[in-house]
Protein backbone atom coordinates (compact mmCIF):
# COMPACT_ATOMS: atom_id res chain seq x y z
CA UNK A 1 0.00 0.00 0.00
CA UNK A 2 1.41 3.44 -0.85
CA UNK A 3 0.16 6.71 -0.07
CA UNK A 4 0.36 9.44 -2.82
CA UNK A 5 -0.26 12.75 -1.92
CA UNK A 6 0.54 16.35 -3.63
CA UNK A 7 3.35 17.15 -0.61
CA UNK A 8 6.27 15.69 -2.23
CA UNK A 9 10.07 15.52 -1.64
CA UNK A 10 12.56 16.17 -4.50
CA UNK A 11 13.91 13.31 -5.83
CA UNK A 12 16.59 12.22 -7.91
CA UNK A 13 16.56 9.63 -11.12
CA UNK A 14 19.79 8.69 -12.61
CA UNK A 15 21.47 5.93 -13.02
CA UNK A 16 23.74 5.39 -9.87
CA UNK A 17 27.69 5.28 -10.49
CA UNK A 18 28.77 0.67 -10.50
CA UNK A 19 30.80 0.81 -7.39
CA UNK A 20 33.72 -0.52 -9.50
CA UNK A 21 34.35 2.91 -10.74
CA UNK A 22 33.80 4.49 -7.39
CA UNK A 23 36.24 2.19 -5.84
CA UNK A 24 38.87 2.82 -8.97
CA UNK A 25 38.84 6.40 -8.26
CA UNK A 26 40.43 6.10 -4.46
CA UNK A 27 43.35 8.22 -3.60
CA UNK A 28 44.57 5.91 -1.62
CA UNK A 29 43.64 2.38 -3.17
CA UNK A 30 45.06 0.44 -0.46
CA UNK A 31 42.52 1.07 1.95
CA UNK A 32 39.96 -1.34 0.05
CA UNK A 33 41.28 -4.48 1.60
CA UNK A 34 38.43 -7.72 1.55
CA UNK A 35 40.62 -9.65 3.37
CA UNK A 36 40.55 -10.40 7.51
CA UNK A 37 43.29 -9.13 9.53
CA UNK A 38 44.87 -11.79 11.89
CA UNK A 39 48.40 -10.86 13.69
CA UNK A 40 49.35 -8.44 10.98
CA UNK A 41 48.62 -10.73 8.15
CA UNK A 42 45.50 -10.48 5.91
CA UNK A 43 44.16 -13.48 5.56
CA UNK A 44 41.45 -14.78 3.05
CA UNK A 45 39.67 -17.88 4.26
CA UNK A 46 37.75 -20.27 2.19
CA UNK A 47 34.24 -18.03 2.26
CA UNK A 48 33.06 -14.86 1.37
CA UNK A 49 30.44 -11.81 1.95
CA UNK A 50 29.25 -10.36 -0.91
CA UNK A 51 28.78 -6.47 -0.31
CA UNK A 52 26.50 -4.13 -2.04
CA UNK A 53 26.08 -0.67 -2.15
CA UNK A 54 22.31 -0.17 -0.67
CA UNK A 55 21.52 2.61 -2.79
CA UNK A 56 21.92 0.72 -6.33
CA UNK A 57 21.19 -2.91 -4.62
CA UNK A 58 19.90 -5.49 -6.76
CA UNK A 59 21.38 -4.06 -9.94
CA UNK A 60 24.57 -6.34 -10.98
CA UNK A 61 26.93 -2.99 -10.67
CA UNK A 62 25.83 -2.28 -7.03
CA UNK A 63 28.31 -5.26 -5.75
CA UNK A 64 30.90 -3.87 -4.19
CA UNK A 65 33.21 -6.65 -3.19
CA UNK A 66 33.64 -10.33 -1.77
CA UNK A 67 35.30 -9.92 1.69
CA UNK A 68 36.33 -12.70 3.23
CA UNK A 69 34.31 -14.43 5.72
CA UNK A 70 36.32 -15.81 8.44
CA UNK A 71 36.03 -18.92 10.30
CA UNK A 72 35.92 -20.33 13.67
CA UNK A 73 39.46 -21.46 13.58
CA UNK A 74 40.17 -17.78 12.20
CA UNK A 75 38.34 -16.58 15.13
CA UNK A 76 40.68 -19.15 17.36
CA UNK A 77 43.81 -17.61 15.94
CA UNK A 78 42.95 -14.14 16.26
CA UNK A 79 42.01 -14.66 20.20
CA UNK A 80 45.62 -16.46 20.76
CA UNK A 81 47.24 -13.24 18.93
CA UNK A 82 45.63 -11.05 20.70
CA UNK A 83 46.23 -12.69 24.18
CA UNK A 84 50.07 -13.16 22.96
CA UNK A 85 50.22 -9.63 21.99
CA UNK A 86 48.35 -8.75 25.41
CA UNK A 87 50.86 -9.42 27.43
CA UNK A 88 53.25 -7.26 26.24
CA UNK A 89 50.73 -4.59 25.12
CA UNK A 90 49.57 -4.57 28.76
CA UNK A 91 53.15 -3.14 29.56
CA UNK A 92 53.64 -0.26 27.16
CA UNK A 93 53.01 2.90 28.89
CA UNK A 94 49.82 5.65 28.08
CA UNK A 95 52.20 8.31 26.51
CA UNK A 96 53.35 5.39 24.15
CA UNK A 97 49.49 4.53 23.59
CA UNK A 98 48.87 8.04 22.94
CA UNK A 99 51.22 7.91 20.50
CA UNK A 100 49.81 5.35 18.18
CA UNK A 101 46.62 6.83 18.65
CA UNK A 102 47.31 10.10 17.54
CA UNK A 103 48.84 8.36 14.48
CA UNK A 104 46.14 6.37 13.63
CA UNK A 105 44.18 10.05 14.30
CA UNK A 106 45.89 11.58 11.94
CA UNK A 107 46.00 8.92 9.11
CA UNK A 108 42.12 8.75 9.11
CA UNK A 109 42.24 12.66 8.97
CA UNK A 110 44.64 12.11 6.07
CA UNK A 111 42.46 9.80 4.29
CA UNK A 112 39.04 11.35 5.11
CA UNK A 113 37.91 11.37 1.38
CA UNK A 114 38.69 7.95 0.63
CA UNK A 115 37.33 6.72 3.83
CA UNK A 116 34.02 8.56 3.56
CA UNK A 117 33.28 7.44 -0.06
CA UNK A 118 33.60 3.78 1.16
CA UNK A 119 31.13 4.26 3.87
CA UNK A 120 28.88 5.76 1.09
CA UNK A 121 29.49 2.77 -0.83
CA UNK A 122 28.24 0.35 1.81
CA UNK A 123 26.00 2.18 3.72
CA UNK A 124 24.15 4.32 1.45
CA UNK A 125 24.60 7.44 3.52
CA UNK A 126 25.02 11.03 1.84
CA UNK A 127 28.60 11.95 1.24
CA UNK A 128 28.74 14.95 3.62
CA UNK A 129 27.27 12.59 6.35
CA UNK A 130 29.79 9.65 5.78
CA UNK A 131 32.71 12.75 6.49
CA UNK A 132 31.43 13.24 9.35
CA UNK A 133 31.19 9.96 10.36
CA UNK A 134 34.21 9.66 10.07
CA UNK A 135 35.54 13.39 11.81
CA UNK A 136 33.61 12.16 14.51
CA UNK A 137 34.84 8.42 14.07
CA UNK A 138 38.64 9.70 14.30
CA UNK A 139 38.16 12.43 17.01
CA UNK A 140 37.60 9.17 19.59
CA UNK A 141 40.90 8.02 19.11
CA UNK A 142 42.39 11.95 19.33
CA UNK A 143 39.79 12.00 22.67
CA UNK A 144 41.60 8.26 24.11
CA UNK A 145 44.61 9.71 22.71
CA UNK A 146 44.25 12.38 25.04
CA UNK A 147 42.83 10.12 28.42
CA UNK A 148 45.33 7.34 27.47
CA UNK A 149 48.59 9.12 29.75
CA UNK A 150 45.62 9.85 32.67
CA UNK A 151 44.61 6.12 33.45
CA UNK A 152 45.57 6.26 37.22
CA UNK A 153 44.43 4.71 40.46
CA UNK A 154 44.05 6.29 43.68
CA UNK A 155 45.32 5.44 46.91
CA UNK A 156 43.49 5.36 50.09
CA UNK A 157 43.76 5.59 53.83
CA UNK A 158 43.23 1.98 55.46
CA UNK A 159 41.48 1.62 58.81
CA UNK A 160 45.22 0.17 59.82
CA UNK A 161 47.41 2.37 60.77
CA UNK A 162 50.38 0.13 59.56
CA UNK A 163 49.12 -0.16 55.97
CA UNK A 164 48.50 1.78 52.84
CA UNK A 165 45.26 0.62 49.94
CA UNK A 166 46.71 1.08 46.30
CA UNK A 167 43.71 0.84 43.62
CA UNK A 168 45.53 -0.36 40.81
CA UNK A 169 43.87 0.68 37.04
CA UNK A 170 44.70 -2.01 34.82
CA UNK A 171 43.73 -3.22 31.53
CA UNK A 172 40.93 -5.93 31.69
CA UNK A 173 42.87 -8.06 28.68
CA UNK A 174 41.47 -8.99 25.39
CA UNK A 175 38.01 -7.46 24.33
CA UNK A 176 35.63 -9.18 21.68
CA UNK A 177 34.05 -6.23 19.59
CA UNK A 178 30.48 -6.53 17.67
CA UNK A 179 29.66 -3.53 16.16
CA UNK A 180 26.70 -2.32 13.54
CA UNK A 181 26.29 -1.20 9.86
CA UNK A 182 25.06 2.42 10.60
CA UNK A 183 28.44 4.11 11.87
CA UNK A 184 30.26 1.38 10.02
CA UNK A 185 33.65 3.31 11.06
CA UNK A 186 32.60 5.31 14.36
CA UNK A 187 30.77 2.27 16.36
CA UNK A 188 34.76 0.56 15.90
CA UNK A 189 36.36 3.47 17.22
CA UNK A 190 34.70 4.21 20.15
CA UNK A 191 35.35 0.98 21.65
CA UNK A 192 39.26 0.34 19.70
CA UNK A 193 40.10 3.73 21.09
CA UNK A 194 39.24 3.25 24.68
CA UNK A 195 40.35 -0.40 24.93
CA UNK A 196 43.60 0.85 23.64
CA UNK A 197 43.74 3.98 25.73
CA UNK A 198 43.47 1.26 28.61
CA UNK A 199 46.51 -0.95 27.02
CA UNK A 200 43.95 -3.58 26.10
CA UNK A 201 43.87 -5.85 22.77
CA UNK A 202 41.38 -6.51 20.38
CA UNK A 203 39.23 -8.86 18.71
CA UNK A 204 36.96 -6.99 16.32
CA UNK A 205 33.74 -8.43 14.18
CA UNK A 206 32.48 -5.85 12.51
CA UNK A 207 28.78 -5.90 11.05
CA UNK A 208 28.37 -8.28 7.53
CA UNK A 209 26.88 -4.86 5.65
CA UNK A 210 29.85 -2.86 6.08
CA UNK A 211 32.96 -4.52 6.47
CA UNK A 212 35.29 -2.51 4.08
CA UNK A 213 35.38 0.38 6.67
CA UNK A 214 36.67 -1.64 9.10
CA UNK A 215 38.95 -3.28 7.49
CA UNK A 216 40.41 0.02 6.04
CA UNK A 217 40.60 0.85 9.88
CA UNK A 218 42.60 -2.23 10.03
CA UNK A 219 45.23 -1.12 7.31
CA UNK A 220 45.74 2.36 9.15
CA UNK A 221 45.97 0.64 12.36
CA UNK A 222 49.44 -1.25 10.90
CA UNK A 223 50.50 1.77 9.40
CA UNK A 224 49.78 3.98 12.73
CA UNK A 225 52.50 1.25 14.21
CA UNK A 226 50.13 -0.40 16.10
CA UNK A 227 51.54 -3.61 17.34
CA UNK A 228 50.68 -7.46 15.50
CA UNK A 229 48.31 -8.70 17.15
CA UNK A 230 46.47 -5.79 19.09
CA UNK A 231 44.31 -4.70 16.03
CA UNK A 232 42.22 -8.32 14.48
CA UNK A 233 39.38 -7.59 12.42
CA UNK A 234 37.08 -10.71 11.35
CA UNK A 235 34.43 -10.47 8.88
CA UNK A 236 32.73 -13.15 9.21
CA UNK A 237 28.87 -14.56 7.70
CA UNK A 238 27.52 -16.40 10.61
CA UNK A 239 27.17 -13.54 13.34
CA UNK A 240 25.58 -15.94 15.82
CA UNK A 241 28.64 -18.19 15.71
CA UNK A 242 31.14 -15.71 15.90
CA UNK A 243 29.41 -13.92 18.81
CA UNK A 244 29.02 -17.05 21.04
CA UNK A 245 32.85 -18.17 20.51
CA UNK A 246 33.95 -14.82 21.36
CA UNK A 247 31.12 -14.19 24.89
CA UNK A 248 32.59 -18.17 25.90
CA UNK A 249 36.06 -17.85 25.09
CA UNK A 250 37.93 -18.17 28.25
CA UNK A 251 40.54 -15.68 27.03
CA UNK A 252 38.09 -12.96 25.89
CA UNK A 253 38.08 -10.46 29.30
CA UNK A 254 35.28 -8.44 28.22
CA UNK A 255 32.84 -7.86 25.03
CA UNK A 256 31.50 -4.75 23.81
CA UNK A 257 28.60 -5.02 21.37
CA UNK A 258 26.66 -2.20 19.98
CA UNK A 259 23.33 -3.24 17.93
CA UNK A 260 19.85 -4.61 18.91
CA UNK A 261 18.53 -5.50 22.43
CA UNK A 262 17.86 -8.72 21.04
CA UNK A 263 21.36 -9.62 19.76
CA UNK A 264 22.32 -7.90 23.09
CA UNK A 265 20.08 -10.44 25.00
CA UNK A 266 21.32 -13.70 23.49
CA UNK A 267 25.39 -12.61 23.97
CA UNK A 268 24.41 -11.24 27.60
CA UNK A 269 23.22 -14.94 28.60
CA UNK A 270 26.39 -16.64 26.22
CA UNK A 271 28.41 -14.66 28.48
CA UNK A 272 27.31 -15.94 31.77
CA UNK A 273 28.97 -18.75 31.16
CA UNK A 274 32.69 -16.76 31.85
CA UNK A 275 31.16 -13.99 33.43
CA UNK A 276 32.80 -11.70 31.41
CA UNK A 277 32.81 -7.87 31.77
CA UNK A 278 30.69 -6.58 29.01
CA UNK A 279 29.33 -3.45 27.83
CA UNK A 280 25.95 -3.23 25.70
CA UNK A 281 24.73 0.01 23.42
CA UNK A 282 21.33 -0.93 21.77
CA UNK A 283 18.63 0.12 20.58
CA UNK A 284 16.21 2.95 21.94
CA UNK A 285 12.68 4.80 20.93
CA UNK A 286 13.55 8.67 21.49
CA UNK A 287 10.88 10.87 22.67
CA UNK A 288 11.50 13.97 21.11
CA UNK A 289 8.72 16.32 23.44
CA UNK A 290 8.24 20.25 22.37
CA UNK A 291 6.53 22.42 25.25
CA UNK A 292 3.97 24.67 24.29
CA UNK A 293 7.05 27.36 25.57
CA UNK A 294 9.34 25.96 23.27
CA UNK A 295 11.29 27.36 20.42
CA UNK A 296 9.08 26.20 17.60
CA UNK A 297 11.51 27.07 14.60
CA UNK A 298 14.62 25.67 16.85
CA UNK A 299 12.35 22.62 17.44
CA UNK A 300 12.25 22.16 13.81
CA UNK A 301 15.29 22.39 13.00
CA UNK A 302 16.37 19.69 16.01
CA UNK A 303 13.77 17.53 14.40
CA UNK A 304 14.98 17.49 11.19
CA UNK A 305 18.60 16.62 12.35
CA UNK A 306 17.38 14.14 14.89
CA UNK A 307 14.69 12.47 13.38
CA UNK A 308 16.24 12.08 9.67
CA UNK A 309 20.01 11.93 9.90
CA UNK A 310 21.12 8.91 7.80
CA UNK A 311 17.45 8.39 6.99
CA UNK A 312 16.40 7.87 10.11
CA UNK A 313 18.59 4.99 11.08
CA UNK A 314 20.60 5.73 13.73
CA UNK A 315 19.97 4.61 17.99
CA UNK A 316 19.31 7.98 19.20
CA UNK A 317 16.78 9.37 16.32
CA UNK A 318 13.93 10.90 17.85
CA UNK A 319 11.40 8.23 17.36
CA UNK A 320 7.73 9.93 18.58
CA UNK A 321 7.59 13.26 18.42
CA UNK A 322 5.17 14.53 21.30
CA UNK A 323 4.02 18.02 20.33
CA UNK A 324 1.77 20.11 22.82
CA UNK A 325 -1.82 20.67 21.32
CA UNK A 326 -1.34 24.48 21.71
CA UNK A 327 1.76 24.69 19.03
CA UNK A 328 1.13 21.71 17.01
CA UNK A 329 -0.28 22.76 14.03
CA UNK A 330 2.68 25.85 14.05
CA UNK A 331 4.77 22.86 14.24
CA UNK A 332 3.97 20.29 11.65
CA UNK A 333 3.32 23.08 9.10
CA UNK A 334 7.05 24.47 9.27
CA UNK A 335 8.32 20.81 9.80
CA UNK A 336 7.14 19.80 6.45
CA UNK A 337 7.61 22.89 4.76
CA UNK A 338 11.32 22.82 5.53
CA UNK A 339 11.76 19.08 5.06
CA UNK A 340 10.08 19.85 1.54
CA UNK A 341 12.77 22.53 0.84
CA UNK A 342 15.93 21.23 2.14
CA UNK A 343 15.34 17.59 1.38
CA UNK A 344 17.01 15.96 -1.77
CA UNK A 345 17.36 11.98 -1.51
CA UNK A 346 19.40 9.92 -3.81
CA UNK A 347 22.48 8.40 -4.31
CA UNK A 348 25.46 9.69 -2.09
CA UNK A 349 28.23 10.75 -4.21
CA UNK A 350 25.89 13.12 -6.06
CA UNK A 351 25.98 16.73 -5.46
CA UNK A 352 23.52 17.98 -3.00
CA UNK A 353 22.11 14.96 -2.20
CA UNK A 354 20.89 14.93 1.84
CA UNK A 355 19.47 11.18 2.08
CA UNK A 356 20.26 7.93 0.63
CA UNK A 357 18.35 4.76 1.24
CA UNK A 358 17.65 2.43 3.95
CA UNK A 359 20.14 -0.12 4.56
CA UNK A 360 17.77 -3.07 2.84
CA UNK A 361 14.86 -4.89 2.20
CA UNK A 362 14.41 -6.04 5.97
CA UNK A 363 14.58 -2.01 7.00
CA UNK A 364 12.11 -1.20 4.60
CA UNK A 365 9.92 -3.38 5.55
CA UNK A 366 9.67 -2.32 8.98
CA UNK A 367 9.12 1.04 7.91
CA UNK A 368 6.45 -0.16 5.14
CA UNK A 369 4.79 -2.08 8.14
CA UNK A 370 4.40 1.22 10.90
CA UNK A 371 3.53 3.60 8.20
CA UNK A 372 0.83 0.82 7.18
CA UNK A 373 -0.27 0.29 10.53
CA UNK A 374 -0.48 3.45 11.63
CA UNK A 375 -2.62 4.65 8.70
CA UNK A 376 -5.05 1.76 8.77
CA UNK A 377 -5.51 3.20 12.42
CA UNK A 378 -6.13 6.63 11.91
CA UNK A 379 -3.09 7.95 11.29
CA UNK A 380 -2.35 11.27 8.47
CA UNK A 381 0.31 11.31 5.67
CA UNK A 382 1.42 15.15 6.16
CA UNK A 383 4.40 14.94 3.79
CA UNK A 384 6.01 11.70 1.52
CA UNK A 385 4.60 7.95 2.38
CA UNK A 386 5.71 6.44 -0.30
CA UNK A 387 8.79 3.99 -1.73
CA UNK A 388 10.90 5.50 -4.47
CA UNK A 389 11.45 2.88 -7.19
CA UNK A 390 12.10 5.59 -9.54
CA UNK A 391 15.48 5.81 -7.59
CA UNK A 392 16.00 2.13 -6.06
CA UNK A 393 14.16 -0.65 -4.15
CA UNK A 394 16.23 0.76 -0.71
CA UNK A 395 14.23 4.73 -1.00
CA UNK A 396 11.64 5.80 0.56
CA UNK A 397 10.51 8.95 1.35
CA UNK A 398 10.76 11.08 4.29
CA UNK A 399 7.62 11.06 6.00
CA UNK A 400 5.67 12.51 8.07
CA UNK A 401 2.56 11.35 9.79
CA UNK A 402 0.25 13.32 11.74
CA UNK A 403 -2.39 12.45 14.47
CA UNK A 404 -0.65 9.57 15.45
CA UNK A 405 -1.66 7.47 18.98
CA UNK A 406 -0.26 5.21 21.44
CA UNK A 407 -2.22 2.21 20.12
CA UNK A 408 0.03 1.79 16.53
CA UNK A 409 3.52 -0.01 16.14
CA UNK A 410 5.31 2.99 15.38
CA UNK A 411 4.86 4.67 18.92
CA UNK A 412 5.90 1.47 20.44
CA UNK A 413 8.85 0.06 18.63
CA UNK A 414 12.12 1.49 17.54
CA UNK A 415 11.41 2.07 13.59
CA UNK A 416 15.19 2.61 12.36
CA UNK A 417 13.76 4.38 9.29
CA UNK A 418 12.52 7.86 7.72
CA UNK A 419 9.66 8.33 9.13
CA UNK A 420 8.22 10.82 12.36
CA UNK A 421 5.21 10.32 13.93
CA UNK A 422 3.83 13.69 15.24
CA UNK A 423 1.68 12.67 18.70
CA UNK A 424 -0.20 15.31 20.36
CA UNK A 425 -0.37 16.28 23.99
CA UNK A 426 -1.50 18.22 26.13
CA UNK A 427 0.20 18.26 29.83
CA UNK A 428 3.27 18.05 30.77
CA UNK A 429 2.96 15.20 33.04
CA UNK A 430 1.08 12.95 30.64
CA UNK A 431 3.90 13.54 28.13
CA UNK A 432 6.41 12.03 30.94
CA UNK A 433 4.38 8.90 30.87
CA UNK A 434 4.30 8.60 27.38
CA UNK A 435 8.02 8.68 26.73
CA UNK A 436 8.97 7.19 29.66
CA UNK A 437 6.96 3.95 28.75
CA UNK A 438 8.85 2.11 26.58
CA UNK A 439 11.25 -0.54 28.51
CA UNK A 440 14.09 1.07 26.17
CA UNK A 441 15.93 4.28 27.20
CA UNK A 442 18.66 5.55 24.86
CA UNK A 443 18.07 9.18 24.13
CA UNK A 444 15.45 11.74 24.49
CA UNK A 445 14.97 15.22 23.37
CA UNK A 446 12.47 18.57 24.81
CA UNK A 447 12.61 22.11 23.82
CA UNK A 448 11.33 24.21 26.33
CA UNK A 449 12.79 27.57 27.43
CA UNK A 450 11.32 27.76 30.98
CA UNK A 451 14.63 26.26 33.61
CA UNK A 452 12.54 24.69 35.99
CA UNK A 453 10.42 22.98 33.90
CA UNK A 454 14.24 21.85 31.94
CA UNK A 455 15.54 20.65 34.94
CA UNK A 456 12.62 18.93 36.34
CA UNK A 457 11.40 17.06 32.72
CA UNK A 458 15.73 16.17 32.65
CA UNK A 459 15.31 14.49 35.64
CA UNK A 460 12.18 12.60 35.35
CA UNK A 461 13.26 10.75 31.44
CA UNK A 462 14.12 7.92 31.76
CA UNK A 463 17.26 7.91 28.91
CA UNK A 464 21.10 7.87 29.17
CA UNK A 465 21.65 10.55 27.35
CA UNK A 466 19.33 13.96 26.81
CA UNK A 467 19.43 16.92 24.32
CA UNK A 468 17.38 19.75 26.10
CA UNK A 469 17.20 22.82 23.17
CA UNK A 470 18.94 20.61 20.86
CA UNK A 471 18.80 17.70 18.66
CA UNK A 472 22.19 16.87 18.13
CA UNK A 473 24.30 15.35 21.04
CA UNK A 474 27.08 12.95 19.61
CA UNK A 475 30.49 14.21 20.10
CA UNK A 476 33.53 12.17 22.06
CA UNK A 477 33.05 14.17 24.98
CA UNK A 478 29.68 12.80 25.29
CA UNK A 479 29.18 10.10 28.11
CA UNK A 480 27.27 7.57 25.28
CA UNK A 481 24.80 4.96 26.55
CA UNK A 482 21.49 3.69 27.57
CA UNK A 483 19.17 2.48 30.30
CA UNK A 484 16.82 -0.19 30.52
CA UNK A 485 16.84 -2.29 27.93
CA UNK A 486 18.96 0.30 25.90
CA UNK A 487 21.81 -1.42 27.43
CA UNK A 488 24.56 -0.31 30.13
CA UNK A 489 28.23 1.02 30.36
CA UNK A 490 29.46 4.27 28.92
CA UNK A 491 31.68 5.01 25.44
CA UNK A 492 33.36 8.54 25.43
CA UNK A 493 33.82 10.84 27.55
CA UNK A 494 36.44 10.45 30.68
CA UNK A 495 33.93 7.25 31.56
CA UNK A 496 34.37 5.69 28.62
CA UNK A 497 37.68 3.57 29.61
CA UNK A 498 36.33 2.24 32.51
CA UNK A 499 35.16 -0.26 31.19
CA UNK A 500 38.39 -1.52 29.57
CA UNK A 501 40.07 -1.36 32.69
CA UNK A 502 39.46 -3.35 36.59
CA UNK A 503 40.50 -1.95 39.81
CA UNK A 504 43.06 -3.95 42.04
CA UNK A 505 43.34 -3.51 45.55
CA UNK A 506 47.11 -3.68 47.03
CA UNK A 507 47.26 -3.60 50.78
CA UNK A 508 51.10 -2.69 51.49
CA UNK A 509 51.94 -3.06 55.13
CA UNK A 510 54.77 -1.03 56.31
CA UNK A 511 55.48 -1.42 59.66
P1 LIG B 1 22.11 -6.30 14.98
O1 LIG B 1 21.30 -7.13 14.06
O2 LIG B 1 21.99 -6.55 16.43
O3 LIG B 1 23.62 -6.44 14.48
C1 LIG B 1 24.69 -5.79 15.11
C2 LIG B 1 25.91 -6.66 15.05
O4 LIG B 1 25.65 -7.89 15.72
C3 LIG B 1 26.34 -7.04 13.64
O5 LIG B 1 27.75 -7.15 13.60
C4 LIG B 1 25.72 -8.42 13.46
O6 LIG B 1 26.41 -9.24 12.55
C5 LIG B 1 25.89 -8.98 14.85
N1 LIG B 1 24.96 -10.06 15.17
C6 LIG B 1 23.74 -10.32 14.65
N2 LIG B 1 23.22 -11.41 15.24
C7 LIG B 1 24.12 -11.87 16.13
C8 LIG B 1 24.17 -12.95 17.05
N3 LIG B 1 23.17 -13.82 17.17
N4 LIG B 1 25.28 -13.11 17.81
C9 LIG B 1 26.30 -12.24 17.69
N5 LIG B 1 26.32 -11.20 16.85
C10 LIG B 1 25.24 -11.00 16.09
O7 LIG B 1 21.78 -4.76 14.80
P2 LIG B 1 21.65 -3.94 13.47
O8 LIG B 1 20.32 -4.15 12.88
O9 LIG B 1 22.81 -4.18 12.60
O10 LIG B 1 21.79 -2.46 14.05
C11 LIG B 1 20.70 -1.72 14.40
C12 LIG B 1 20.46 -1.75 15.91
O11 LIG B 1 21.62 -1.30 16.58
C13 LIG B 1 19.36 -0.80 16.30
O12 LIG B 1 18.54 -1.38 17.28
C14 LIG B 1 20.12 0.39 16.89
O13 LIG B 1 19.38 1.16 17.79
C15 LIG B 1 21.28 -0.30 17.53
N6 LIG B 1 22.38 0.64 17.70
C16 LIG B 1 22.69 1.04 18.97
C17 LIG B 1 23.70 1.95 19.18
C18 LIG B 1 24.05 2.43 20.56
O14 LIG B 1 25.10 3.06 20.72
N7 LIG B 1 23.25 2.16 21.57
C19 LIG B 1 24.42 2.46 18.09
C20 LIG B 1 24.09 2.02 16.81
C21 LIG B 1 23.07 1.09 16.64
P3 LIG B 1 25.92 -9.38 11.02
O15 LIG B 1 25.96 -8.02 10.45
O16 LIG B 1 26.95 -10.27 10.44
O17 LIG B 1 24.55 -9.98 11.06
Amino acid sequence: MFYRNSIKLAVRSYSIEASSKVISTLKNPSLFKTSGYINGEWITGNDTIEVHNPASFPDPTSKIADVASLSATDYENAIEAASNAFATFKKTTGRHRSELLLNLYQLMKENQDDLAKLIVLENGKPYADAYGEITYAASFFQWFAEEAPRVAGDIIPSSNGSNRILALRQPIGVCGIITPWNFPAAMITRKLGAAVAAGCTTVIKPASETPLSALALAHLSELAGFPKGVVNVLPSSDAPAAGKLLCEHPKIKKVSFTGSTNVGKVLMGQSSSTLKKLSMELGGNAPFIVFDDADVDKAVDGAIASKFRSSGQTCICANRLFIHESVYDEFSTKFTEKLRKTVKIGYGLEEGITHGPVIHSKSMSKVRQHIDDAVSKGAKVLLGGSKLPEIGENFHELTVLGDVTSDMLISQEETFGPVAPLIKFSSEEEVLQAANTPDVGLAGYFYSTDVSRIFRVAEELEVGMLGANTGAISEAALPFGGVKQSGFGREGSKFGIEDYTIVKGLVLNIA
